[in-house]
Order: structure tokens, then sequence, then C-alpha cells
């Protein structure tokens, strides 16, 4: 395994099928047994309405780990974690209820093929937004939250 010097990310965990709440209960577990990593802090639940998807309401949480991971491991092992643990099984191949984005590693910037870094739509979505504005409130300004501030997002209890 190739591992870098430690650093802070964030990753969006995103569900709408299923049971929503307890499939990212589940990926959080799972990001803590990720290998070289610590799962640092989970922001509280939100719910909110689909943008760019359709069906139920989505349920939305920010993670905040440390890792020694690269970045490119660290995708790896996050697409993993979507088709084992983020997918219902009625029938073969039915859709995935678990969605994982790496929102920001570090102050990388990162254009790749497969990987885009900070997340090009994170500021644009209140789901990401609030709940990374709980954990990490310097990589949040004002001005982002007023735009985001119409969309259909609300922390939910517990
Ligand atoms: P989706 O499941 O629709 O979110 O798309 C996942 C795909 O987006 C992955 O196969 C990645 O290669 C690509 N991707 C690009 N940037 C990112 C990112 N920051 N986090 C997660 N996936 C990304």
């Amino acid at each position: 395994m190739i591992l870098r010097d430690p650093v802070r990310a964030f990753i969006g965990l995103g569900a709408n099928l299923g049971d929503p709440v307890a499939a990212l209960r589940n990926a959080l577990e799972q990001l803590a047994y990720l290998p070289a990593t610590r799962l640092v802090r989970a922001s509280s639940f939100y719910g909110s309405t689909p943008v760019d998807s359709s069906g139920p309401d989505y349920v939305n949480a920010v993670a905040e780990i440390r890792t020694s991971l690269t970045a490119p491991a660290l995708l790896a092992a996050l697409l993993q974690q979507e088709l084992q643990g983020g997918r219902e099984r009625p029938y073969r191949n039915a859709p995935r209820t678990l969605d994982l984005d790496v929102l920001l590693f570090g102050s990388a910037r990162i254009n790749s093929p497969v990987l885009t870094v900070p997340h090009p739509r994170m500021h644009a979505r209140a789901f990401v937004l609030l709940p990374l504005a709980e954990l990490a409130p310097d990589e949040v300004s004002a001005a982002q939250l007023d735009a985001v501030r119409d969309q259909g997002a609300w922390r939910l209890a517990g």
C-alpha cells in the first residue's frame, strides 16, 4: 500500500433508498475501518430533497477523517464500500443506496480523469454545505450558505 503524510479529508455521504439512516450509520462504521485511516467525527444527519436525482428524500452527512491513504486509494476504497455496504440486494444489480464523495482532501486540488477535488458541485449543495459547516466552519463561507438557503435541506433529530 502506498501511504502519504496524514491529511484531513471530508467525505460526503448520501442515501435515499432502503433505510438511508441505517445505510449512513453503517457507512460511518466502515469508514472507521479503512486502512491507515481514522474517523475523526461525523456531522448530524440531514434530510434533503433530491438534486440532480429523483425518488424519496435523501439522508446526508459529512465525515471528517484523517488518512494516510493517497487520494486515488481513498476513492477506490470508497467505491468498494459503495458496492459492498450500500447496495440493496432485492435483485442482481439493484440500485445503489449509498453515495460517497471525496469533498476535500487537505488543501489538494485534483483534476484527474477519475477524481476532482474539491468536489465540483459541493459548493452549490445545501446538503453538503450545512453538515460540512458543522465540522469545519472555516471551509464554508456565509455567502455560500446564503446562496443555497432556499434548497430543501433540514437537520434531522437525533
Ligand atoms: P457518483 O457515484 O455518481 O457520485 O459518481 C462516482 C464517480 O465520480 C466515481 O467513479 C469517480 O471516479 C468520480 N469522481 C470524480 N470526482 C469525485 C470525487 N471528488 N468523489 C467521488 N467520486 C468522484
